[in-house]
């Protein structure tokens, strides 16, 4: 048995069965055992790949994507660049490296990721030699001042909770320990637990799952607050859920497969599909404008990926070649990341639309 199974067995076994969400935060965050904790999870190798892992030219577009905020913004002689999550440092290198031709706005740019796992950090820190950076736990301790921020791939990783629709009522899902193997089950709350209020009141059919999630909800908030006071742009690309839908979309991956979500916690990657409509209604309460949820294809499109990858090809080996189609392909074609994934950009209130989200205002 892990130590983090043996530490949350012990934890409900003193304090009762665990909220989704806490099962989550220690699965992914534990100080000492959770998955982003420990390891490198990403790329090729590793458990699943991500976008800024699939190819250079997703950061390099994000870079020239910041480029065009900063001149619609007027040029400010200095701006943060700001990514949350950023795993490897991966789409960071690469967006500087596109920033570097707009020198003017290269040497505006103080760049800051707001990382919670040691160990990532680490990689980030070896990713981005030469580069000053300020790492922070928050979004909160971030400087003052105008501020182009990236989260990809970020949202799908923050802890949810998990209702139930019994009759008549709302419950919430809860994870304890199966006496009979020893393991994990997931249960339902017999009452009201403190969470409920978060779910919405409407009615849906029994065994109806929605998902809420208080921390999305409050970085969305704190983001949309951040771009109306100081000005600049947030860009959100994430594994979407489909429009006000409910159900349940918790899952494990590991080694580039499922894997059951109560199984050795700590070891597979645990996410939820984004609620988008609730970055959308959070950011608008902070005072911020919206622009999208638009597919990621079309957004890398609209920013010039094909006419990136055919440079790219200009100078490559055939094999090079077929890697350079294949990871396009994988990045902008339908049901492939190019729909599952949407983009999703936050300005202040009185901001024209970002490159790629023209076609957002009616
Ligand atoms: N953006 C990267 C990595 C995505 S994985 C990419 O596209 O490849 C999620 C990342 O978010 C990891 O770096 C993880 O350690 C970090 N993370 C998870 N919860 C976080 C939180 N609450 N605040 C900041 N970073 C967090």
């Amino acid at each position: 048995m892990s130590a983090l199974v043996r530490e949350l067995r012990a934890r409900i076994a003193l304090g009762g069965p665990l909220t989704v969400a806490e099962y989550m935060a220690a699965a992914l965050g534990h100080p000492r055992h959770g998955y982003y904790t420990h390891g490198d999870p990403f790329g090729r190798e590793g458990d699943f790949i991500t976008a800024p892992e699939v190819s250079q030219m997703f950061g390099e577009l994000i870079g020239l994507w910041c480029a065009a905020c900063w001149e619609q913004m007027g040029r400010p002689a200095q701006a943060l660049l700001v990514e949350v999550g950023p795993g490897r440092g991966t789409l960071m290198a690469d967006a500087l490296r596109a920033a570097a031709t707009v020198p003017a706005f290269r040497e505006a740019l103080d760049v800051h990721l707001v990382e919670t796992s040691p160990g990532l950090r680490e990689t980030q820190r070896k990713t981005l030699t030469g580069v000053d950076v300020t790492w922070h736990d928050a979004p909160q301790s971030l400087p003052a001042g105008p501020l182009l921020l990236i989260a990809n791939e970020l949202f799908d990783a923050l802890p949810i909770h998990q209702f139930e629709r019994r009759v008549g009522a709302w419950r919430e899902r809860l994870v304890d320990v199966d006496p009979s193997s020893g393991g994990f089950r997931f249960v339902v709350a017999a009452g009201p637990t403190p969470s409920l209020a978060l779910v919405p009141e409407d009615d849906a059919p029994p065994g109806s799952v929605a998902e809420v999630s208080p921390a999305a909800i409050g970085l969305a908030h704190e983001i949309g607050r951040r771009v109306a006071v100081d000005g600049g742009a947030a860009l959100v690309i994430d594994y979407a859920s489909p429009r006000g839908a409910l159900g349940d979309t918790l899952q494990a991956v590991r080694r580039h497969g499922r894997h059951e979500v109560l199984d050795e916690p700590g070891s597979a990657d645990l996410s939820a599909r984004v609620d988008f409509a609730m970055i959308v209604r959070s950011a608008a309460e902070a005072g911020a404008r919206t622009f999208g949820p638009v597919n990621q294809g079309d957004f890398l499109c609209a920013l010039g990926v094909e006419a990136r990858a055919a440079a790219l090809a200009r100078n490559a080996t055939e094999a090079q070649r077929a890697d350079i189609e294949a990871a396009l392909r994988r990045l902008i074609d339908p049901g492939k990341m190019g729909t599952l994934f949407k983009a999703l950009a936050i300005t202040r209130a009185d901001a024209p639309p970002p490159a790629g989200f023209e076609g957002t205002v009616a």
